[in-house]
């Protein structure tokens, strides 16, 4: 499928942008200009390409979490931006590799396959899930992986892989998820905020997301 050098609005000063690769980066257009995770190792420069084509130049990178597909580009874009970098410190371990010997081998082996030899993300500033950011509420979410995190802008949730968006929510894939029950109670939680829309890292954006999390929620309560 062709990728348009398009950024995509989903609410007001949010965008879903195209050139990520597998995982959608969203930009929030706050006081700070902000994307929500940095696409898959390759693809910075082509996420840099698409938001110069928009005349938007980023302050802070927030990496939900630190799989391959969303902190790819960080480095990258970190450079050629001089944005801040910010990730959970719950995800410390993921992101820096000193606990990739207590994952199971299968998604060791996974990780090592998409990062090919490349080092993991320089990060600036830690965060510990409390924070608003000019506006962006860091909202924590582990299960997934320890250290999730998902973002609410004015009522909308860019969940990164907590779960995935569109019509109907789904849990995110067995093979890429550390622990279920974890990432369960996380979306019960974020139910309770009752949310007006999400967009997911691979899922499309969908309101009435309060709705569609209740709906999740019943397939397994
Ligand atoms: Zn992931």
């Amino acid at each position: 499928m062709r990728q348009d050098r398009r950024v995509d609005q989903v609410a007001p000063d949010l965008y879903r942008l195209t050139s990520g690769g597998f995982a959608a980066p969203h930009l929030i257009m706050g006081d700070v200009p902000t994307l929500i995770d940095a696409g898959a190792p390759g693809r910075g420069p082509a996420i840099e390409r698409e938001l110069q084509a928009a005349g938007i130049r980023v302050g802070r990178i927030v990496l939900t979490h630190g799989d391959p597909d969303h902190v790819g580009g960080s480095d990258h874009l970190r450079a050629v931006t001089g944005a801040e970098v910010c990730a959970g410190v719950a995800e410390r371990p993921f992101i820096d590799r000193s606990g990739w010997p207590t994952l199971p081998l299968r998604r060791r082996l996974l990780l090592r396959g998409f990062f090919r030899g490349t080092p993991g993300p320089t990060i600036d500033r830690w965060l510990d899930g409390s924070e608003i950011l000019e506006g962006l509420e860091v909202v924590p979410m582990p299960g997934h992986t320890p250290g999730h995190l998902a973002f609410d802008w004015k009522g909308w949730i860019l969940a990164g892989d907590a779960f995935v968006s569109g019509g109907r929510f789904r849990e995110s894939l067995g093979l890429f998820m550390l622990d279920r029950p974890t990432a369960r109670r996380s979306i019960e939680r974020l139910l309770a905020r009752a949310p007006r829309g999400a967009s997911s890292s691979h899922g499309l954006p969908a309101d009435h997301a309060t709705e569609r999390l209740q709906a999740l929620v019943d397939t397994w309560r």
